[in-house]
């Protein structure tokens, strides 16, 4: 049966607890497995036998969130992280040796943008572009280069990749596009329908939604054919055909790194992702409303991209079906107003997360940007007087109400 969106996000690749009948996966809060005989344990050990050793290397109640994941992105595997930082590194380390070059967007989240500094002492290279487009890319393209990476939709740039365009230059040069699609979820677009090879989310943000479990998840589209001529480290693995990213994966790389998801995170995960639909939905709504309100409020400069004057309109409408994603920005005039108006604020909370059900803001210059360069800063669309704005699933009439009553007092000074 092909089930709409919010009847998958329930019944779709998962099957309770067979066990006990448990309506949801129980947590399965231990960190070995015991079993009759060292045979069997051999044998699983070696995946020559279903069933777990170790929470480190698998876990029932994270297998279960890996599933439902993997199955809501059109993926053929999924492995899940201890935040959504583990899974951006160990998608790329993964496939990735010294000597190779990553093509990746300058707007990047600012802990992914410093792993890529961080990946240098390795040798392996980075080349920002201002944005994600074929026309930036394709002079940076060499023999190195071994992948590209990009948010779908930027934060706080709130750009958006013309995916298609971009996956099919990238696979006319061999070469698997990485997207981290945290900000736009399945409920707004499945990037591997769209050609990304790996998909990757912080769990942390829109799945989990109520800012409760950092974690993170990588998704394989199963699509990339990986040459281990040109991916040596997967050499061992390629006999697996299209299971040889996964393979490594879990296998290699991110076993021995040990950036497991504890059970208890995968739960609260779980719970989440139940109501993905109906949270997305609401936050997409209070989203443009407030957007619209600020364009007409005057004296605020609004970032949004299903507002028709935004530069990302028309792409919002091609990809997402007209709907905008749950972060805005707005610009005050100057840092000074920003404070003030974030004073002001009687519902929003000031913290630096995003995804969440309450409205959270935040000053980017002063908090997550604070370290970088003024070009990063422009690249990411953080001014001194920029606001992010989280937005939450409260009701818009009471959101309205407390940012117009912040931003009539900025008017009184
Ligand atoms: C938050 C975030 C990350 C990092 O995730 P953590 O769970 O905080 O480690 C990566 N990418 C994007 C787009 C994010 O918003």
């Amino acid at each position: 049966m092909i089930m709409k969106f919010n009847t998958e996000l329930i019944h779709g690749h998962f099957n309770g607890d067979s066990a006990t009948g448990a309506t949801v996966v129980p947590i399965y809060q231990t960190s070995a497995f015991a079993h009759e005989s060292p045979e069997k344990l051999e044998n699983i050990f070696n995946n020559k036998a279903p069933g777990f050793a170790y929470t480190r290397i698998g876990n029932p109640t994270v297998l279960s969130f890996e599933n439902r994941m993997s199955g809501l992105e059109n993926g053929i595997g999924a492995v899940a992280c201890a935040s959504g930082m583990a899974a951006v590194s160990m998608s790329l380390l993964n496939v990735l040796s010294a000597g190779d070059e990553i093509i990746a967007g300058s707007g990047l989240f600012g802990g992914t943008i410093d792993l890529f500094e961080d990946l240098r002492a390795f040798g392996i290279t980075t080349h920002f572009v201002k944005h994600v487009t074929v026309d930036e890319i394709k002079p940076l393209i060499n023999e190195n280069t071994k992948a590209v990476f990009a948010e779908l939709i930027g934060n706080p740039a709130l750009d958006i990749v013309d995916i298609d365009q971009v996956s099919a230059l990238v696979h006319e040069n061999g070469i698997p596009l990485f997207i981290d699609s945290t900000t736009a979820t399945p409920y707004l677009i499945r990037p591997i329908e769209h050609g990304a090879d790996i998909v990757i989310h912080s769990t942390s943000k829109y799945v989990n939604g109520g800012g409760n479990s950092i974690s993170g998840i990588i998704i394989d589209s199963g699509r990339f054919h990986w040459d281990v001529k040109r991916y040596p480290v997967l050499e061992k693995y390629g006999k697996y055909g299209k299971f040889a990213y996964l393979s490594r994966l879990r296998n290699g790389i991110w076993r021995n790194v040990g950036a497991c998801l504890s059970p208890m995170n995968a739960f609260m995960n779980s719970v989440g992702l139940e109501t993905l639909g109906l949270r997305m939905e609401r936050l997409c709504d209070n989203a443009l409303k407030l957007a619209k309100f600020f364009e007409a409020v005057g004296g605020i400069d609004v970032n949004y991209p299903a507002l028709p004057k935004s530069p990302y309109y028309s792409l919002s409408q091609k990809l997402f079906g007209g709907r905008g994603g749950a972060i805005v920005t707005i610009r005050t005039g100057s840092r000074d107003k920003a404070f003030q108006l974030m004073n002001r604020l009687k519902l929003p909370l000031i913290a630096t997360n995003i995804g969440d059900v309450r409205t959270l803001v935040i000053h980017p210059a002063s908090t997550i940007y604070t370290h970088s360069t003024a070009g990063q800063k422009e690249n990411a669309g953080v001014y001194d007087d920029t606001i992010r704005i989280s937005v939450g699933i409260e009701d818009i009439e009471d959101l309205i109400e407390d940012f117009a009553q912040a931003i009539e007092g900025l008017k009184e000074e």
